[in-house]
């Protein structure tokens, strides 16, 4: 039983692993407790995942795809039981908001908004799943040659806290459509909603077996689910230092394939003729939305030295103004950073900052002495080797620098060895493309931040990983390729 800031509490229905169909618990009996960050206070006690857990998850999922229903079932059928998915999520999107809510400490106001977008999600995948076709292709005349797109079969999906629902669809949504069936290990962090999402899939029909949630932590139930024999695709969304991990276990076991969704140190390059009063806010909202715990927040911005000072000025009393509190108050900007080890990596990388010589313009503290709150905070005078500058510190923190030419503006932006996105603000269109097509950046932003669509493919360069999510590449990702060639 959860409690809210205006005294109600939230029952908490489903803490037990989904394997198969059912809620059960871990064999070993073991369970792990998942924390309100608003107050470090214990929410509930979940079973967790053992290796002995995800091989039984595993065999469900393997036994589901060889010879149940889903992958055999037309794709109109797998799709009418997502669309009945996708409504019964819509129907309970409230109280789902509030488990993300206080799993994760993100604003219930835009949980709120969150929850329907991903039952669009699931409704737009839905559609997709009777238009997986392959090609006739030509021939020499004397063969006939053409191919079929098949599952890929049993997915390994490991996804993050910061967006618990969000990651969730974006790994099952295109994979249901496209046939496989699949072990989902939420992070440990945020497991409520995975589990509610569970519970209703089984409501719309989705067969035992082909959904399997497996809450627990990563070295455990991660690593188990990565090193499975049985596992034919692991859809990897994290930091890029478990996504090494990731690709090591997959490589040492059954190659299994991989696909990669990383950290990112975002630029957002503002240019002079930009509106400084937009400009600034964009910038703001670029790196707080989500207390900065977003893999692309613009975490690195840079402004031309003409509106440097008007925009440094605007910007610094915007983020002085930003309200930090409760998640379930509608009045507030921001809540607390995920858990306790999240909020104490991040105040030292800011005393590191400090340390290293960073000029800091505001921030830099925590807020109050319960919970996980730190203040919005802008760093300026950071040289490009410092730690400020290069890692991913995911959190509320801001490194601003002026730059002359676009020529420094997109090197200084390209310096970075992740690849994950870009900002451009700018009136001028030619700037616009020269820079779009310089940033290796898998996503780039013209004059706004933060636009996804699940039509738009979404995925890193460099050491921000590989492979799509979202749109027609997140679909064919869980498909493979079989060429049938027979004679005239
Ligand atoms: P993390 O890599 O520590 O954990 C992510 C998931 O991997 C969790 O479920 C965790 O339990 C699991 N895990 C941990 N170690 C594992 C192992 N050895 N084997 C298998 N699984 C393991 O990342 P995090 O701190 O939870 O999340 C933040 C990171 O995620 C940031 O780097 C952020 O940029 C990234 N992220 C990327 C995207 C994207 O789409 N590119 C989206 C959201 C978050």
């Amino acid at each position: 039983m959860g409690s809210l800031s205006n005294g109600h509490s939230i029952d908490i229905k489903f803490t037990k692993l989904f394997i198969n169909g059912q809620f059960v618990d871990s064999v070993s009996g073991k369970t792990f407790e998942t924390i309100d960050p608003r107050t470090g206070d214990v929410i509930a006690s979940v079973a967790e995942a053992t290796k002995e857990d995800v091989d039984a998850a595993v065999q469900a999922a393997r036994h589901a795809f060889d010879s149940g229903p889903w992958p055999r079932m037309s794709g109109s059928e797998r799709g009418r039981i997502l669309m009945k998915w996708a409504d019964l999520i819509d129907q309970h999107a409230e109280e789902i908001a509030a488990l993300d809510t206080m799993d994760a400490g993100k604003l219930f106001q835009y949980c709120k908004m969150e929850v329907p977008s991903v039952a669009n999600m699931l409704r737009y995948y839905a559609g997709a799943a009777d238009k997986i076709h392959g090609e006739v292709l030509k021939t020499a005349g004397k063969f006939h040659a053409y191919t079929l797109l098949e599952p890929i079969g049993v997915v390994g999906h490991i996804i993050p806290w910061n967006f618990p629902s969000t990651l969730f669809f974006t790994k099952v949504s295109p994979s249901l459509a496209a046939g496989c069936t699949m072990v989902v290990k939420p992070a440990e962090q945020t497991p409520l909603s995975a589990l509610f999402y569970a519970h209703l899939a089984k409501l719309a029909g989705i067969p035992d077996g082909v959904l399997n949630v497996v809450p627990g932590f990563g070295k455990i139930a991660g690593s188990a689910v990565c090193s499975h024999m049985d596992i034919d695709k692991i859809s990897f969304t994290g930091s890029t230092q478990t996504g090494r991990e990731v690709m090591q276990a997959a490589a040492k076991s059954n190659l299994k394939q991989v696909s990669l969704e990383l950290g990112g140190k975002s630029p957002i390059i503002i240019f002079d003729d930009a509106d400084v009063d937009t400009a600034s806010q964009l910038a703001l909202i670029g790196i707080l939305f989500n207390k900065g715990e977003v893999c692309v927040a613009g975490s690195r911005v840079f402004v031309q030295e003409g509106i440097y000072d008007e925009f440094e000025k605007k910007l610094v009393e915007k983020a002085k103004a930003w309200v930090v509190g409760d998640p379930f108050d509608p009045n507030v900007q921001q809540g607390p950073q995920v858990d306790k080890r999240q909020f104490e990596k991040i105040l030292s990388y800011i005393e590191h900052g400090k340390r290293e010589g960073a000029t800091l313009l505001t921030g830099g503290k925590a807020i109050g002495n319960k919970g996980y709150y730190i203040e919005p905070t802008v760093f300026t005078n950071v040289k490009e080797d410092m730690l400020i500058a290069n890692d991913e510190i995911f959190g509320p923190v801001m490194t601003l620098s002026k730059f002359k030419t676009m020529e420094e503006a997109i090197e200084r932006a390209n310096n970075t060895t992740y690849g994950l996105a870009a900002g451009i603000v700018t009136k001028n269109i030619d700037i616009a493309n020269t820079v779009s097509r310089s940033m290796r950046a898998g996503m780039i932003w013209i004059n706004c931040y933060f636009i996804f669509e699940c039509d738009v493919p979404f995925g890193g360069y460099k050491a921000s990983g590989f492979g799509k999510d979202f749109g027609m590449e997140a679909l064919h990702k869980y498909l493979q390729v079989k060429s049938v060639v027979t004679p005239i």
